[in-house]
């Protein structure tokens, strides 16, 4: 129950560099901080301090394109609290990026890292480009270039970069590589999700899509939902969709649906996953994949299915396509899918989300494993590294499970009280300085 001796909240401004009519993704992670603020007790004292991120760098990206023209991106990089220690989460490359949204993104990082209990505080990049319009070069001269940019900002015990949309392994090195030739030292643990090679974690890759299943697991436990025989949709076949989709298969599940910005494909008997998989791994989508039925995109969202698993960008789940839903179960393995109106037609129909919050932590639980691998420079196993990112999962849903029943609230705001109270213990230990 919210506790009844909550203190006044200084009324809060937004800050002036956003448009307080398009906020966008901010405003979504804002309307999910005031729900949680009643149960915060005392600590509400600094809630203020989630609603805006400690800091906050745009930067201008120029590269010399193919063609000798001067091209010049946006960059960004949020860190939005630092209380419970470096800043933490991914970069994004796409054409969409802004700034309401990275800090949004930043945000929830700083959430996610509280909720599996990782010392991390929360931090995200992006720049606003399309990198499939890019050759490798000119991909790699963004990164550097962006890389250099940033470099004030980041550090192994600063701010530590991951993959996140459109970004992976390479570019990683590369943001490594570009970090270690400025400040002279190799320092593998500046970013995480690196190839194998270069102090990268085994299991990283497929750790994010791990995490989905194993809270699906749980989940389907606790609610009475087998998994065999059940119906699974997926948006987004990428890194996280991708792997969600094989394991869920792998127990029996049925994928019938799979939607990315290539198409729709349907198949009520099941898609062959590694099929789709492959063919995705060679056109680059599911767009044109033999084995299946095409579907408009439009008719994804009702799709029959147990369980639905948005894994691609924010606020796909709204107002307009909540009320098609058919799933029991929404796993959120993309950052911010549902709006919070979206949020609240899913809780009326009964349908139980599992938020990203929690759903898709297990990236950056092995990002942490990997940067301790770095440190201290002794490699553990892929069935040590599944198994520990396994337990830290399941411990954590069920501590989430258990406050939503005792606070009769959703799995979102539970996942938020757990996460708020952490960081705010850590504020208000810490105290103002200077
Ligand atoms: N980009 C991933 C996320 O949104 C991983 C971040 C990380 O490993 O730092 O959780």
């Amino acid at each position: 129950m919210p506790s009844n001796s909550t203190p006044a909240v200084a009324q809060h401004a937004l800050p002036s560099y956003l448009d307080a009519k398009h906020l966008g993704p901010w405003g979504n992670y804002l309307q999910q901080v005031d729900r949680v603020t009643p149960y915060l007790g005392s600590l509400a004292r600094w809630v203020e301090t989630l609603k805006r991120p400690k800091r906050a760098l745009i930067v201008d990206v120029p590269i010399e394109m193919d063609n000798g023209t001067i091209a010049h991106f946006e960059g960004y990089r949020v860190q939005h609290n630092l209380s419970r220690g470096p800043g933490k989460g991914g970069v994004r490359f796409h054409q969409d990026v802004t700034l309401s949204e990275v800090m949004a993104l930043s945000a929830w990082m700083s959430i996610k890292n509280a909720a599996v209990n990782v010392p991390y505080g929360g931090a995200k990049g992006g720049i606003r480009v399309d990198p499939k319009t890019l050759s490798k070069g000119e991909l790699e001269r963004l990164t550097r270039r962006y890389t250099s940019e940033i470099g004030l900002f980041i550090g192994p015990s600063k701010d530590i970069p991951a993959p996140d949309v459109n970004t992976n392994g390479q570019i990683m090195a590369w943001m490594m590589d570009t970090y270690s030739m400025n400040t002279g030292a190799t320092a593998t643990g500046v970013v995480t999700g690196k190839p194998i090679d270069l102090g990268g974690s085994l299991g990283r890759v497929e750790a994010t899509g791990r995490g989905v299943f194993t809270v699906g697991v749980e989940a389907a436990k606790l609610s009475g939902l087998a998994l065999p025989g059940a119906k699974v949709a997926v948006q987004g076949f990428g890194n996280v969709g991708g792997t969600a989709g094989k394991l869920f298969a792998d127990a029996g599940a049925i994928v019938v649906a799979v939607q990315d910005h290539t198409g729709t494909i349907f198949n009520a008997k099941g898609l062959d996953v590694p099929a789709v998989l492959d063919h995705v791994a060679n056109t680059g989508g599911v767009g044109g994949f033999k084995g299946a039925d095409k579907m408009a995109n439009e008719d994804f969202w009702s799709v029959d299915c147990d369980i639905l698993i948005p894994a691609a960008l924010e606020g796909q789940i709204n107002a307009k396509n909540a009320g098609k839903i058919k799933a029991k179960m929404v796993i959120e393995g993309a950052n911010g899918p549902t709006t919070t109106e979206a949020d609240d037609i899913l809780h009326d129909k009964g349908v139980l989300v599992l938020p990203d919050v929690i759903a898709n932590a297990g990236g950056v639980t092995v990002s942490y494993f990997e940067w301790v691998q770095d440190f201290s420079s002794f490699f553990w196993s892929e069935d040590e590294i599944n198994a520990r990112l396994v337990r830290i999962m399941q411990d954590a849903f069920a501590a989430v499970w258990q406050v939503a029943q005792e606070n009769k609230v959703s799995l979102r705001t539970a996942t938020f009280i757990i996460a708020c109270r952490r960081i705010l213990h850590a504020r208000e230990a810490r105290g103002l300085y200077p």
